[in-house]
C-alpha cells in the first residue's frame, strides 16, 4: 500500500479550462515546453510522476496531471486562464462536485457557498456559459477574489451576491427555474493534508463542539437547498473527513426529506462513503492521492430526467 504522502507530495493537478481552450491544445503547449505526455492514467500508480511528465485523469477528462513539485503560478497559460490551479493536490475535489452536478447547457444553477469560486468557474465551463448561475458568499473579501477570478477565466453566466444562502428565499421568482444545487460549505478542512492533527481528529472537548455547530449548519444549508421548488439535483460536499460532517449530515437530511434519495457515483472510484451511504465519494491522501473529501449527490424522487452518471 502506498504511504501516507504529505500535502507537498501529492501530484499536481491542473485543470484545463474550457471556455478557453481545448485539453489537447494545452496538451500540445506542455509537449512543445519539453514536458512528456504519458496519456491516459488508467492506475492510481499512474499518478506518480516524476520530472517533467504528465497523464490525464483518471476520471476527469479536463484534468491533467503533474508531478508533485511542477509550479505553474508564473506559466503562461496560467496567467491567461487557460489552465487553473490549486496548490497541493486539491484539484479533484474541487473538480468533482461540480462533474457530478453535472447541468446541462442553458440550465438555471445555484452555487449556494461559492468563494473563491473554483467551483463557480468549473460549472460555467460545463454550461459553456450559458444558462443562469446564482452564486452566494457571505463572505465580501472572498466574494471580490471570486469576481477576479471569474473574469480571468472568461465566466459570464454568473449573478454574484454577497448573501447569506439560508436567507435566500427559495420561492423568490428568479430561481424558479432553478434545478442544480452546488452546496460546498464551510467545514472543519480536516481532509487537508496540510491543517489535519495526525493524533486527535475529534478529541477534545471544543473540537467537538465546533464539529457539532459546523455539522448544524451544513445540515441546516442542505435542507434549505431542498426547498426550492424545482430543484431536481444536489450535490453537497465538504473536504472533510469527519463523518459528523459528512455521512451524518446526509443522512439526517434523507431522513427529513423523504422525497429525495441518494445517486451512486463513479462506481469505479476506490474509496466510497461510510456504510450504509455507500453510494457517496471519499477521497484521502492514501486511496486516491487527494487530500480528503467527501461528495454526496440527492435528487429528487419524482425526477423525470434522470440523467446517466
Ligand atoms: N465552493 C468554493 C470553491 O470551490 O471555491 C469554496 C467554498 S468554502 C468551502 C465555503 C464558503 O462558504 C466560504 O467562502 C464562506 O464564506 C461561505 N459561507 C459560509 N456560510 C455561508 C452562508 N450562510 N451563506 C453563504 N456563504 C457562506
Amino acid at each position: 500500500s502506498l504511504q501516507q504522502p504529505e500535502g507537498d507530495q501529492l501530484p499536481r493537478y491542473v485543470r484545463v479550462n474550457t471556455l478557453k481552450t481545448t485539453v489537447e491544445d494545452a496538451i500540445d503547449y506542455f509537449k512543445r515546453e519539453g514536458f512528456s505526455y504519458l496519456g491516459q492514467a488508467y492506475r492510481l500508480d499512474d499518478l506518480n510522476l516524476k520530472g517533467k511528465s504528465f497523464v490525464g485523469d483518471l476520471h476527469l477528462s479536463d484534468l491533467l496531471v503533474f508531478s508533485p513539485k511542477t509550479d505553474f503560478h508564473d506559466h503562461n497559460l496560467y496567467k491567461a486562464g487557460h489552465i487553473i490551479l490549486q496548490d497541493k493536490g486539491l484539484w479533484t475535489c474541487l473538480c468533482l462536485p461540480a462533474y457530478l452536478l453535472n447541468p446541462p447547457t442553458g440550465s438555471h444553477v445555484l452555487d449556494a457557498c461559492a468563494a473563491p469560486g473554483n467551483k463557480t468557474s468549473h460549472l460555467a465551463a460545463i454550461m459553456k456559459n450559458k444558462g443562469r448561475l446564482f452564486a452566494f458568499d457571505l463572505d465580501a473579501k472572498r466574494l471580490s477574489t471570486m469576481s477576479t477570478l471569474l473574469l480571468r477565466a472568461g465566466v459570464t453566466c454568473q449573478q454574484l451576491a454577497n448573501q447569506d444562502f439560508l436567507k435566500v428565499d427559495p420561492d423568490g421568482p428568479q430561481y424558479k427555474d432553478v434545478e442544480y444545487i452546488l452546496l460546498d460549505p464551510s467545514c472543519s478542512g480536516s481532509g487537508m493534508v496540510c491543517l489535519r492533527d495526525e493524533a486527535s481528529p475529534s478529541q477534545n472537548e471544543q473540537d467537538k463542539r465546533r464539529l457539532q455547530a459546523l455539522a448544524a449548519f451544513q445540515l441546516h444549508c442542505l435542507n434549505h437547498a431542498l426547498r426550492f421548488p424545482r430543484l431536481q439535483r444536489v450535490v453537497y460536499s465538504t473536504c472533510s473527513i469527519h463523518t459528523e460532517e459528512n455521512e451524518q449530515v446526509v443522512a439526517a437530511c434523507l431522513l427529513q426529506n423523504p422525497g429525495f434519495r441518494l445517486v451512486p457515483l463513479l462506481l469505479q472510484w476506490p474509496e466510497r462513503g461510510l456504510a450504509p451511504l455507500t453510494k457517496c465519494l471519499r477521497a484521502s491522501t492514501t486511496k486516491t492521492l487527494t487530500h480528503g473529501f467527501f461528495v454526496a449527490l440527492l435528487e429528487r424522487h419524482t425526477a423525470e430526467r434522470l440523467e446517466e452518471q
